[in-house]
């Protein structure tokens, strides 16, 4: 029934073979009453395969070396390593090539490379920014404190009862002073998945841009950016198979030429005299100093794994899962689940029980070793607006299975005896 091969995918997994429970210690030593790990926190991060870490590992045994400024042979396989890696980045979400693709550190440092290189330049107070109700701290804060700093207004599309974005309301607050509007692709507290390409068409006709967070969409479905029409987007490696310390800023070309650097160092000029300096040609002009030489190669091989599984099929298998997370949660009747219905959603469930606060309950699914995340998942707000806390969030990914959610949903159960 599944589209994916689980079992051939677990295996490049070793870590799912964990055993985890007992205190912990040692990180990687099991102690005490332990139990097969069941890993249910993929929107925060995802496992890493055998592939991505022999890459890693490939590097540093055989030609870890500084990229661009080397003649020497180890530094040149370095370097047309690292920028190949630019150029599979390109093809993976359609952009033209690898002037688009600047690396970052994560999604977060993308957002702000742009809020700060673009938007402090160009935005004053008479200009307006455009986010949603269901944006993740990534964009919001940064956004909101690059409004401060300008006097841009900044405002937010409201989200309906169902999790969706009010278009209507959109179609309101887009205006001929909207600048900049930043959406996110997937949300990853509702699992919703956002109109973004009639945003982006709406934007557009307002002569604004936009911005939109693939963070939770590039890791589990096709994407393509010139489909949507993206301006500016995002997305990080560690969500996605790959590495920590990696995320992607795809621009358009011309805004990325027109656009100040963000860190200025070595790397990123071509010439420098004690008056001026003139910078490299992209995307190396918004990569100041050492980059993230082995986090980008590691990306490349995590996008080449996902590939051969294939991205309609990575995205099929989630849709399985998430759908019948959905519908064996609300079977419960003392279940809240936030955001659209099973069969309209990315493959995530966040969802409260009632009368548990959701650390108490992440606390007893770690009992079981169901592993899920606690809090406002970088959703203060949205949280806000839904009238609780926190909430405790299931999220799926190429190696999970439907016997694990019936492990969450026997912990869920679990949980519910003890709070009574
Ligand atoms: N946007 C969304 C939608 C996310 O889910 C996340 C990660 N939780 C981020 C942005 C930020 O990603 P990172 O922490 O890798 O910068």
């Amino acid at each position: 029934p599944y589209p994916l091969d689980v079992e051939a995918v677990r295996a490049d997994f070793p870590i799912l073979q964990r055993k985890v429970g007992g205190d912990v210690t040692v990180p990687g030593e099991d102690e005490g009453d332990t139990k097969p790990l069941v890993y249910l926190d993929n929107a925060a991060t995802s496992h890493t395969p055998d592939q991505v870490v022999d890459t890693i590992a490939d590097y540093y045994r055989s030609y870890n070396s500084n990229v661009h400024r080397g003649i020497h042979h180890l530094s040149q396989e370095a370097s047309v390593a690292y920028e190949n890696a630019h150029d599979r980045v390109a093809e993976f979400i359609g952009a033209e090539g690898r002037e688009e693709v600047v690396f970052t550190k994560n999604t977060t440092e993308a957002e702000n490379l742009v809020a700060y290189a673009w938007g402090l330049n160009e935005l004053g107070p008479e200009d307006n920014v455009v986010l949603t109700e269901m944006e993740h701290h990534a964009s919001l804060v940064t956004w909101q404190q690059i409004g401060k700093r300008t006097g841009a207004d900044v405002r937010f599309v409201r989200v309906d009862e169902d999790g969706r974005l009010d278009m209507d309301h959109a179609r309101e607050l887009v205006d001929d002073d909207t600048a900049m509007a930043n959406v996110v692709h997937v949300s990853n507290t509702l699992g919703t998945v956002n109109p973004v390409r009639e945003l982006a068409d709406l934007v557009h006709d307002h002569d604004g841009l936009i911005f939109v967070d693939g963070a939770q969409s590039v890791p589990h479905m096709p994407v393509d950016v010139a489909d949507i029409d993206a301006d500016f987007f995002a997305f990080s490696g560690h969500k996605m198979c790959g590495p920590t310390g990696i995320g992607v800023l795809y621009g358009k070309e011309h805004l990325l030429e027109e656009m100040e650097p963000y860190l200025y160092g070595g790397e990123m000029i071509r010439k420098v005299t004690f008056e001026d300096s003139e910078w490299e040609d992209l995307p190396w002009k918004f990569e100041a100093g050492t980059p993230v030489i082995a986090q980008g190669i590691a990306l490349h091989a995590a996008i080449d794994y996902l590939e051969d599984l294939g991205m309609e099929n990575v995205h099929a298998h989630e849709q399985l899962l998430a759908e019948y997370a959905y519908d064996r949660l609300t079977e419960r009747e003392d279940v809240d689940i936030y955001g659209p219905p099973g069969d309209d959603r990315a493959g995530l469930v966040a969802f409260n029980l009632d009368g548990v606060h959701a650390h108490d309950l992440s606390s007893i699914l770690n009992d079981h070793a169901v592993a899920v995340r606690a809090g406002d998942h970088c959703t203060q707000p949205l949280h806000d607006k839904l009238g609780v806390a926190a909430s405790a969030r299931a999220s799926f990914y190429v190696y999970n299975t439907r016997e694990e959610i019936d492990k969450l949903v026997e912990a869920v159960d679990d949980a519910r005896q003890l709070f009574a």
